[in-house]
């Protein structure tokens, strides 16, 4: 049994340490740390023994020994991420190091009359076929919609017909291993904090294009989830008082506007024009299509607009953009930088705005990283989910 003694609490700030800032040696951890040097020695020697650290290349010095570095062992660990969407469900097995061992995909009803039920045994048969490699510490769950705590993982996501669904709950039941439930941006984010821009930007935003909008907010290294889970809905920002009703059932929102369905509608008001797919707009836009462009355009105008406002309040210093929506982002872009450094407050018009790589396994690698975030978070943001995760990463059965 791991218990919450001192030890336990160092080597998980050791873990945490490297994880954030990578190798380094034994008195740059206890100089980092404010431990003394013989129990920094004994806690990575035991860490070392468990296989989760490895002693790396010597440091070269000035004059002195050169000092051997130490590293995490990226197949200490792996988990399992899962993205629920209205459809289908992503997998994904993936390393504490990041690397991707494989993905799955199923389909899903979220509004089936056991959904829960079908969302276990879709996790169920994926476990059951994995292949043999490093300990599993957990598997993440990632949502469009709110969550009450990732530890806990009560869910209300009017996008799958969800109202206070005891996912979390459920799956601990059935799988008998640690489960973290979060909202799919908000996990996207734990990525980027963990393997992408936030390792050196503490403070920064998520921006998520595609069939919605979404944001997250990293203030601090810690993702801002607000009271009750539900921060970051920045898709239902109003923008036009008569605009279309939106999912959420105001009007005007962001999301209505630029998400899917609200740039097909925009297409469609051109006459003879009208699209069936995002991919076929942009396919057209690519081909010179002065209407697609047009559509683009509008859109990257009105969600730079919104952005600029988000980036005047926050004040983060990068912004990433994410999401399926992100494989059309250069016609996007025109109309949105322009929007974007139109609005911004004076001071502020040097951020960076970095669009990144995506795949359909992105956001279920995101929910894979709520669980391999875990060990480095000394915090201890996951409650009790977290702390048994750490347990089987140290190798205690709980
Ligand atoms: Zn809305």
């Amino acid at each position: 049994m791991v218990g919450t003694d001192r030890g336990d609490l160092t080597r998980t700030a050791i873990l945490a340490l490297l994880g954030t800032v990578g190798p380094l040696s034994r008195t740059e951890i206890a100089r980092e740390l404010d431990v003394s040097p013989a129990t920094v020695t004994q806690l990575t020697r035991e860490l070392i023994g468990s296989g989760m650290l490895e002693e790396l290349d010597l440091k070269p010095s000035r004059g002195g020994r050169p000092a051997q570095r130490l590293g995490l062992v990226g197949d200490a660990g792996r988990a399992l991420g899962v993205k629920v969407t209205a459809d289908h469900l992503v997998l994904v097995d993936v390393r504490l190091d990041g690397e991707v061992l494989g993905s799955w995909e199923r389909p899903f009803d979220p509004a089936s009359t056991d959904a829960l039920g079908d969302l276990g045994d879709a996790v169920a048969s994926v476990l059951g076929g994995l292949e043999e490699g490093p300990r599993l510490l957990g598997i993440g769950i990632g949502v469009p919609g709110s969550v009450d705590d990732q530890g806990v993982g009560t869910v209300n996501a009017p996008t799958l017909g969800w109202q206070a669904m005891p996912v979390g709950e459920r799956l601990r039941r059935r799988l008998h291993l640690p489960v973290l439930v979060e909202n799919d941006v908000n996990a996207l984010a734990a990525a980027e904090r963990l393997y992408g821009r936030g390792r050196t930007h503490p403070d920064f935003l998520v921006l998520t294009v595609g069939r919605g909008v979404g944001a997250a907010i990293v203030a601090d290294g810690r993702v801002y989830r607000g009271a009750r889970g539900g921060a970051g809905e920045f898709g239902h920002l109003p923008v036009d008082p008569d605009g279309p009703v939106c999912g959420c059932g105001a009007r005007g929102c962001l999301e209505a506007l630029v998400g899917t369905a609200g740039l097909l509608a925009r297409s469609g008001a051109h006459p003879g024009a009208g699209f069936g797919s995002v991919a076929e707009l942009g396919a057209a836009a690519e081909r010179g299509d002065a209407v697609a462009r047009e559509v683009f355009a509008e859109a990257g105008g009105i969600l730079g607009r919104a952005t600029a406002g988000l980036i005047n309040v926050i004040d983060p210093e990068v912004v990433v953009v994410l999401g399926e929506g992100t494989a059309e982002w250069p016609f996007w872009q025109p109309g949105f930088d322009r929007a974007v450094r139109a609005h911004l407050y004076p001071g502020r018009r040097d951020i960076s705005i970095e669009v990144e790589g995506w795949d359909d396994t992105s956001w279920a690698q995101g929910a894979a990283a709520l669980v391999l975030a875990t060990p480095f978070d000394a915090a201890g943001t996951a409650g009790e989910q977290g702390r048994l995760v750490r347990a089987r990463l140290i190798g205690a059965t709980p």
